[in-house]
């Protein structure tokens, strides 16, 4: 590797010392995309393709620079000159291309695919204004454009363009890849198809934009606002976008390969992360038969290469599609998803009738009301259907996809999501990683499971008292970091109880606001806490969900009610950090102490955000649904904080319709003090009567995830999690235990998983 004095001299003709933070961050970019391209490969037959609406990789230099085998002396040179990487680090923009879980687990997915050297690649989307930057005016969240790309940046343009045919419009696509590093092995791409016509000029007032012109709009922003069907019309551009590129991309490399597209499937495998990607199934069969093969082979070939992802059981994200949305945008589909609607129902009925069993329609493609479900096309026209925790497959098979369990028992499977442990601890948390490596080798980097070897220092003081000592740093650096990035004072001796998540009445971030009302009054009331705490949130919420931008409403009036009342400040403070994103992620998470994963049992299919907290030494308060179920039978009843209903009562719940949050409120005190202070004069004076008025007119009449049905026990746990955290040695042991036991939550062991199970790359 050349130094990075070389390189800068080279470049500018300068010293590091004299170059901007920028300048060198350039400079870094580059040598490192140097670095990466020598260990591209073309090894391997077989290829993993994952296509996906997101992926949110977050900021890459040092990411990279790790991966690389480059960061120590990368930093070392750069220190010799009186220069930082943190801060230069400052200066790249983080990529605007995913939500939340989703998209950063097919990040994670990438990291870990290149890292155990196997031939994968990701298919996604260029977002040029990406989700969308959250700010917060008057209380409230604005959304305004997230402009990442740079002229020097990560994206390296290939010579590679497709025409791409809609109802009544053709485009032509380009190419942009991005290089993934494994760490320490081979590099793979992430291959994001864009337009040249796209123009973030049409964009006013915030993320305004004429919906209709596609030219213009097509890959301006990930998931659009869809409340109109203008809204609706665009995703499925952008949907079909995707797929068609990335369909046509795969035939091509296939073909280069030797394929005969007969044997595509020895070729290629396509991993669609949930259902966003659907239409490449009927659209790689509308290739192929374009080819020359005929119709059934088609099916039968796609059939075989297609494996499908569930991550949802909330209802009304599974997306269907009317047909006549399908006729406008993508006409030549439509004929297919009718054949393949057709099969569908003679195979169901086939086996209804061999099995007696009462005719049923439910698994159709093309409900009675025309409209399309993606998920069922997946189900019938992949080859393996998986849930992405323990808890999430059972509830699918038994209960959500319980039909389509009966019909296809062998698709079905689970691979429990994870999280690359070199963004996680490697790089968010060096202090951690440090001393890991300084008392167990440097073994646990490539292979998780050696963290269990931590267990043994469980009763060893000094270790206790160095992981204790760390987790103080890391909180200091968080209080600076805050202080200088967004303007906020946070005591680090307080308890750092956080929850960050994308904003859903399901993650349910309403119940811990009520419990800050709660504690609010308790210590109004003269009962004051031991120690002081800190509850974090940082949430975006989608722009045209109104109860979720309440709730964040909430958050910041409780923020400024509580932090600005002199008798209440020095026991309880509220922040809601702005625009939490993966940058944001990587400060919270190493400085945590308690980590809040309080979703309604049965709604959250995994969680990721409750595995990186767990890696960093934070202790989890959650209730029994998603990965929390595995992370408390690894580490044990004495090292987490469970409450709260179980799965199984609260589907019975919604099968019964049984559950009424208005007798909660009714008979008791706590809660009824708590939602009557969301409308009581002290909030409204600083909120909104229209927003206050309406979340708890919402918690009231419906409170459709059951916040009311578990708050009681969570004020309960909470607070034992909160005077156990007095008990230092203990609460120290309960951190290492959690360290100890998150090897089984890395994205190598869930991508083995896959290779293993699903993909069978040699
Ligand atoms: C990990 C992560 C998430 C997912 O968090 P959950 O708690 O699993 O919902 C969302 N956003 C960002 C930025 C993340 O890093």
């Amino acid at each position: 590797m050349v130094s990075v004095k070389e390189y800068v001299k080279n470049l500018y003709n300068t010293e590091i010392s004299q170059c901007t933070d920028r300048q060198l961050y350039e400079a870094l970019l580059d040598m490192t995309q140097k670095a990466a391209r020598e260990k591209e490969s073309s090894q391997g037959k077989k290829k993993v393709y994952y296509i996906s609406a997101e992926f949110l990789i977050g900021k890459l230099l040092s990411n990279n620079l790790i991966n690389l085998g480059m960061y120590d002396q990368v930093k070392k040179e750069l220190e010799a000159s009186g220069r930082n990487l943190a801060q230069i680090e400052e200066a790249e923009p983080e990529p605007s291309l995913g939500n939340g879980g989703l998209g950063r687990l097919a990040a994670c997915f990438l990291d870990s695919i290149a890292t155990l050297g196997l031939n994968g690649d990701g298919i996604g989307l260029n977002y040029h204004l990406g989700l969308f930057k959250q700010e917060f005016e008057n209380n409230l969240q604005k959304e305004n454009v997230n402009p990442w790309i740079e002229e020097h940046s990560w994206l390296n343009r290939r010579d590679v363009s497709y025409e791409i045919k809609f109802g009544g419009l053709t485009v032509r696509s380009c190419l942009y890849d991005i290089a993934v590093t494994g760490y320490r092995n081979r590099t793979n791409q992430l291959h994001l198809f864009d337009i040249d016509t796209v123009d973030e000029g049409i964009v006013t007032d915030g993320i305004c934009f004429d919906k209709e012109d596609i030219k213009k709009n097509l890959t301006l922003f990930l998931y659009p606002d869809d409340s109109d069907e203008k809204g609706h019309l665009l995703r499925i551009f952008q949907q079909y976008f995707m797929v068609s590129n990335g369909a046509q991309y795969i035939l091509d490399e296939c073909v280069q390969k030797g394929c005969n597209l007969h044997d595509l499937p020895d070729y290629a495998v396509i991993q669609i992360n949930d259902t966003h990607p659907t239409m490449v199934i009927p659209e790689m069969i509308r290739l192929l038969t374009e080819k020359g093969i005929e119709l059934d082979e088609a099916i039968d070939i796609v059939s075989r290469t297609c494996a499908y992802t569930n991550h949802t059981i909330l209802a009304e994200a599974l997306e269907k599609w009317p047909v006549h949305y399908l006729k406008k945008v993508v006409p030549q589909l439509v004929p297919i998803i009718e054949i393949l609607d057709d099969k569908a129902r003679r195979k169901t009925e086939r086996w209804q009738i061999e099995t007696g069993k009462a005719s049923d329609n439910s698994l159709a493609i093309i409900d009675p009301y025309d409209n399309v479900h993606m998920a069922h096309i997946d189900i019938h026209y992949g080859f393996s259907v998986n849930g992405v925790a323990y808890l999430h497959t059972e509830i699918l098979k038994n209960n959500e996809l319980h039909k389509f369990y009966e019909l296809y028992p062998e698709k079905f499977n689970n691979k429990t999501n994870g999280i690359t442990f070199r963004r996680w601890l490697l790089h968010c948390n060096h202090l951690l990683a440090d001393w890991i490596t300084s008392r167990i080798g440097n073994g646990y980097k490539q292979n998780a499971a050696e963290l269990e070897k931590l267990g043994a220092l469980a009763d060893d003081e000094e270790a206790l008292r160095q992981v204790q000592a760390i987790k103080h740093q890391n909180k200091k650096i968080l209080k600076d970091y805050l202080l200088r990035t967004q303007g906020i004072e946070i005591d680090d001796h307080s308890i750092f109880d956080i929850q960050v998540k994308r904003l859903h009445e399901y993650k349910r971030q309403q119940m811990n606001a009520l419990y800050v009302i709660h504690k609010y009054l308790e210590i109004k009331g003269g009962k004051l806490p031991k120690r002081p705490v800190t509850i974090m949130f940082g949430a975006k919420a989608a722009p045209a969900y109104v109860i979720a931008k309440d709730i964040i409403h909430l958050i910041l009036c409780l923020e400024q009610l509580v932090n600005n009342d002199p008798d209440v400040s020095p026991y309880l403070k509220v922040v809601m950090v702005e625009n939490y994103n993966v940058t944001l992620a990587e400060k919270l998470i190493p400085a945590c102490d308690i980590s809040e994963q309080i979703s309604l049992a049965s709604k959250e299919a995994s969680g990721t955000g409750n595995m990186k907290f767990m890696l960093n030494g934070a202790v989890t308060l959650g209730t029994m649904d998603g990965a929390n179920v595995e992370i408390a039978e690894l580490v044990g009843r004495d090292n987490i904080y469970i409450f709260g209903q179980h799965s199984e009562t609260v589907i019975e719940h919604y099968k019964k319709g049984d559950y009424c949050s208005r007798s909660y409120y009714e008979n008791n005190e706590d809660i009824k003090a708590a939602i009557d202070f969301i409308t009581g004069p002290q909030l409204m004076e600083i909120g909104h009567k229209e927003n206050l008025e309406r979340l708890s007119g919402e918690l009231l009449n419906k409170d459709w995830f059951m916040t009311l049905l578990d708050f009681e026990d969570y004020v309960k746990v909470k607070e034992q999690a909160y005077a156990d955290f007095e008990d230092r040695d203990a609460w120290m042991r309960k951190m290492l235990v959690n360290i100890s036991k998150a090897g089984f939550f890395s994205s190598d062991r869930t991508i083995a998983q896959y290779n293993e199970d699903i993909w069978r790359l040699d």
